[in-house]
């Protein structure tokens, strides 16, 4: 169990080197955090922790590509829903999808979908894309009020604490009058159907 960290961690030098350089000191740590919090989700689960430790670790690697996309200098063809173009701290995860494709060659699907949907959720949430959105959440250098009720109901089950962070998240967003983008309710509405 223990060896399976340095391990992956040496396996995947291309995507932390990567990391190391195109994202700020603050998110390369929470990149690592994260990582290692869905490889504690994923053993808790009985899912392959070494695809939930790869998928933590380069969920936001299309943090700071913003620019570039919007400038229309992102190096890849991409589409973009209309909402994500409205609400734009959800395009990083959009732009991630397409890096972990083409710079670290994942052509597994489940991954790439649990980057392109990390900060959204989805209609029928797999168990990873549950496992990083719940980790990306509940990180140890995550700082909000309510976390640590996250971080306890995390390994209670693993739909129920999905809905419960998404349901904090919907309400932070609404107390600020953001908006909400439709994957997020559906996502909400399916978790409800299997959590009841
Ligand atoms: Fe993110
Ligand atoms: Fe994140």
């Amino acid at each position: 169990r223990s060896t399976l960290f340095p391990y992956t961690t040496l396996f995947r030098s291309l995507e932390l080197i990567y990391l190391k350089n195109n994202l700020s000191e603050h998110r390369y740590i929470h990149s690592l955090a994260v990582a290692d919090c869905a490889r504690k989700l994923a053993r808790v689960y009985s899912f392959d922790e070494k695809k939930a430790y790869l998928a933590g670790l380069i969920h936001d690697c299309g943090k700071g590509k913003e620019k570039d996309f919007l400038s229309g200098k992102f190096l890849y063809p991409i589409k973009i829903d209309k909402w994500t173009q409205k609400i734009l701290p959800v395009l990083h995860s959009k732009l991630g999808a397409v890096i972990a494709k083409e710079e670290f060659h994942i052509d597994d699907k489940d991954i790439l979908n649990a980057i392109a949907y990390h900060t959204t959720g989805r209609f029928k949430m797999s168990d990873l894309e549950c496992i990083i959105y719940l980790a990306d959440m509940i990180e140890p250098n995550r700082t909000y009020p309510r976390v640590e009720i996250l971080r306890e109901t995390a390994t209670k089950g693993l739909y129920f604490a999905t809905l419960l962070a998404m349901d904090f998240s919907i309400q932070y967003l609404m107390e600020l009058s953001e908006m909400i983008h439709p994957d997020t309710i559906q996502a909400r509405n399916t978790l409800l159907e299997k959590v009841r």
